[in-house]
């Protein structure tokens, strides 16, 4: 029954006009409380540079944006960062960065064996853009678990308004598939409300997971960075990216979705509102207080003033206070990872 699931795009804009708004809600909710329970799932994000290749129109951190100061953490530094998270009840570390080739593989892989034997109890999840397929295949024989890699747009037009022509869909895709050949938990996702996008993309995008199958979708408002091409762009919207949540509750039920720092960016409940339409996972920062302005891939990006420790306490109570639970878990994919 579940793989049926299926939307088409009159019934995707008849949902994204607002229709029915609380009774999809409700089905989502219904959806994720029967795999997840109450349940929210913590990823402690660490930030650990904000050197990139790569020149996204939309990224902050884009190649050619000359107005921010550039960093790197070292393998102390993070370390240092999975002590904290570790004794706050994180369990699962997620390593994201722009594409920064001083990183070479075996830096990487150092990196991973190093978190997995402190924290063999532990899930290590990697968020650092296109690679080879041995290249993946080097961090996962080194204990990765998880791969983060937004697909951005299944629109080949589209994907082009995005990003400059060095890179294309075609190469994501099939790093996502390498990805998922190789075994990994794998997360692909978009922005809600980036510049060009249209209902028949957002379709397409829905196609294309629902033919990935990945185990996380990460999805967030697009919100503009004054030094981007875009940054006189509109942002995306609560209302659209809750839901997009739902419709992907349902598409994929049991799907690792995140109410994303960029929702609680756009809304003082963004991440509320997101866990009340069907996402079981959130994703606290992690980084060194004093880099976290600095990864700055949109402007008024939450929670860069605070301390790790006064964040996860702030959101256990936002959590607790609509009714859900934070625990100290690795918060895995519930079900056959081959599927
Ligand atoms: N370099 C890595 C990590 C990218 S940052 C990679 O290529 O996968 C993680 C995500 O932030 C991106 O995939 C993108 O979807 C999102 N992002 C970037 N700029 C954004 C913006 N201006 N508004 C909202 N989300 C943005």
């Amino acid at each position: 029954m579940e793989a049926k699931q299926n939307i088409d795009m009159e019934q995707l804009q008849y949902l994204l006009n607002g229709n029915e708004a609380d009774y999809l809600k409700e089905r989502a909710v219904a959806v994720r409380q029967r795999y997840y329970d109450a349940d929210v799932y913590i990823r402690g994000l660490i930030e650990f540079t904000n050197y990139c290749r790569n020149n996204c129109y939309y990224c902050g951190i884009r190649r050619d944006n000359a107005n921010i100061d550039r960093y790197r953490l070292s393998d102390g530094d993070i370390m240092a960062c999975c002590d904290e998270g570790y004794r706050l009840g994180f369990r699962t570390f997620v390593l994201q960065g722009g594409e920064d080739g001083f990183y070479i593989d075996s830096m990487i892989c150092r990196l991973i064996r190093s978190i997995k034997e402190r924290y063999p109890d532990c899930a290590v999840t990697l968020s650092i853009g296109e690679r080879s397929k041995e290249s993946y295949q080097a961090y996962f024989e080194a204990g990765a678990d998880r791969y983060l890699l937004r697909h951005e747009t299944a629109n080949d037009a589209h994907y082009r308004q995005l990003h400059p022509s060095e890179l294309s869909l075609k190469h994501r895709k099939e790093c996502l598939k390498n990805l998922k050949e190789i075994g990994y938990q794998v997360g692909a996702g978009f922005m809600v409300g980036s510049p060009g996008q249209t209902t028949q993309n957002l379709y397409e995008d829905l196609q294309f997971l629902r033919e990935l199958k990945p185990h996380m979708v990460g999805i967030g408002p697009f919100i503009p960075q004054h030094d981007t091409p875009f940054g006189r762009e509109l942002a995306g919207t609560v209302d659209m990216t809750v839901t997009l949540l739902s419709i992907i509750r349902l598409l994929l039920p049991r799907v690792l979705l995140p109410a994303t720092t960029a929702l609680g960016t756009i809304d003082p409940f963004g991440r509320e509102k997101g866990l009340m339409a069907g996402a079981n996972v959130v994703m606290p920062n992690l980084s060194p207080g004093r880099v976290r302005k600095q990864y700055a891939l949109y402007d008024k990006k939450i929670c860069t003033g605070e301390e790790a420790a006064e964040c996860i306490e702030c959101l256990k109570n936002r959590v607790n206070k609509i009714g859900y639970r934070v625990v100290c878990d690795r918060g895995d994919y519930k079900g056959d990872l081959n599927v």
